[in-house]
């Protein structure tokens, strides 16, 4: 079972479309049972939709503070990982 640390880094790699499959399953099977991981999956892949969607410079309010959440998840995996 993944740490809930481990899933949260896994989050931008999936969201990217660039994580594993079994690595996938891993993270989901821990979603299934954590209600935070699954709040905070729920929240990014929310926000990554919207902003695919509307790719608008300016972000409502209510929306900034997950924009910084992904970007803060993803400096932590750019970081984390190395090139
Ligand atoms: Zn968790």
């Amino acid at each position: 079972m993944m740490t809930c640390k481990e899933v949260l880094e896994s989050l931008s790699g999936y969201l990217d479309e660039d994580l594993k499959q079994d690595l996938v399953v891993e993270m989901k099977k821990h979603i299934g049972v954590c209600t935070e991981c699954r709040a905070e999956f729920d929240t990014l892949t929310m926000t990554i939709k919207l902003y695919r969607h509307f790719e608008t410079p300016e972000m409502p309010t209510d929306c900034h503070d997950r924009q910084v959440k992904v970007l803060e998840l993803e400096k932590m995996r750019r970081s984390g990982k190395g090139a």
